[in-house]
């Protein structure tokens, strides 16, 4: 970690590698059952324990049969059952067939099913279409889906709920996944009430932590949240360190720009270590990185806008990083056509609020959310998209195309 109070601005490419260079994943680990582990990330490869389906199984309602007897006759009599649950028990007769239903056990010997829909019953037994029968027809063989000791996933995913069935499918019961990673979180400034409290004058409230918590939780980590710390320099020192004793990484909002009552950064120079602090991006300026003791330090701009796109922008990576989650990528970055002009000024890559939506020919079009200030909130409510706006271009006219990234679900 380098400091950088060399004059100018970081771009955000070289913040996000540095955070992430500075970045471990958590060492420990733990035991889950399966219905607790949506959302965890797994902490080992898993292979499955045995075949599935583990038994050749019908994927019709109908009936199993020889191949060889439908060429002697087309009616066969009933010899028995094989239902899901209650195989078929006894011997199968030559010349006989057996009733069948979806998810049960093939007889020896059958080489197809025949669905009940190509077949009528008689008294003779049943009688089945003249329609081709082919081997193996309407049978799911073993280890059809999935055979024993195949990797079906890999250390480092987050599980999702299009893989708990597969792991219950495998009867896996108990998953290893790593511990949550731990933020502690405040916000600082004097002004800062609680909701539900009257204002008194020059206060507004502290509206910043209703919406990062969610995130860091979202993002899969455990929150710590220390509530509004004022601007004191002592009450600060000793919540900063409070906090990197109980955590992972430390967030706080507040107090990094250059104000009177900003005493983030000069608490953190003697608390920690300083890796940067101002990045060339809008809004966000003001983001401090950096070490403490034990725990990471990302120092978020008071400004509720700021707040809220740099931990989406930047502290979602360094959590899913140390979360384990190998396979986090940021949304991919898409072209869209401006319906509405978008002022910028270069400098800085802006990161302003957007709603996109997919026009008559399937591209992307796109529009802003509004007054785009730092502290308009609104603009992130209404938003469904961020419009990137590079670092030398200025103000954007009706027709040009843009980059824009969707919001991932987190925001969701
Ligand atoms: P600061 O970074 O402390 O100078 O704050 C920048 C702006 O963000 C100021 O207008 C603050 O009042 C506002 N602000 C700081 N923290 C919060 C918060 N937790 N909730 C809402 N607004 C805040
Ligand atoms: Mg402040």
């Amino acid at each position: 970690m380098s400091c950088c109070d060399a004059p100018g601005l970081m771009p955000i490419e070289e913040a996000m590698a540095n955070i992430l260079e500075n970045t471990h994943t958590v060492k420990e680990t733990e035991t889950l059952p399966l219905d607790k582990a949506l959302g965890r990330v797994l902490a080992c490869d898993i292979l499955s324990p045995i075949h599935v389906p583990p038994f050749d199984n019908s994927a019709m309602d109908g009936y199993a049969v020889r191949i060889a007897d439908l060429d002697v006759s087309t009616t066969l009599p009933l010899a028995g059952q094989s239902f899901a649950g209650a195989p078929l028990k006894r011997q199968w007769p030559p010349l006989t067939c057996i009733r069948i239903m979806t998810g049960a056990q093939i007889p020896a010997g059958c080489d197809a099913v025949i669905m009940q829909e190509l077949a009528t019953v008689t008294e003779q037994g049943i009688q089945f279409d003249a329609s081709p029968v082919t081997r193996h027809q309407n049978i799911r063989p073993l280890g059809d889906d999935i055979k024993v000791g195949q990797m079906v996933l890999s250390k480092g995913k987050r599980l999702t709920p299009r893989d708990l069935p597969m792991l219950a499918s495998l009867g896996v019961a108990n998953i290893q996944v790593y511990r949550k990673p731990i933020v502690a979180t405040f916000s600082t400034g004097d002004e800062l009430k609680p909701v539900g409290t009257p204002l008194g004058e020059g206060e507004i409230y502290d509206s910043n932590r209703y919406g990062t918590i969610p995130l860091f939780k979202k993002f899969g980590c455990d929150v710590v949240d220390l509530g509004v710390i004022p601007d004191d320099p002592a009450l600060l020192t000793k919540a900063f360190e409070h906090a990197q004793a109980n955590a992972d990484v430390v967030v706080t909002s507040g107090g990094v720009s250059v104000g009177e009552a900003d005493f983030t950064k000069d608490i953190l120079e003697q608390t920690g270590e300083i890796g940067f602090w101002k990045l060339a991006i809008k809004p966000g300026k003001p983001f401090a990185f950096g070490k403490l003791n034990n725990a990471l330090f990302c120092g978020l701009p008071g400004n509720p806008v700021s707040a809220f796109m740099t931990s989406y922008i930047l502290v979602q990576p360094l959590l899913a990083k140390m979360s384990g989650d190998s396979d986090w990528k940021p949304e991919p970055i898409l072209q869209a056509t401006t319906h509405c002009a978008f002022k910028k000024v270069p400098g800085r890559t802006d990161y302003q609020r957007g709603i996109y939506a997919i026009n008559e020919k399937g591209q992307f079009v796109v529009e802003t959310t509004g007054n785009q200030s730092s502290g308009a909130f609104r603009s992130m409510s209404l938003a469904n998209c961020f419009v990137i706006l590079e670092r030398e271009r200025g103000r954007v006219e009706v027709g040009e195309t843009v980059q824009i990234q969707l919001f991932n679900s987190t925001l969701y």
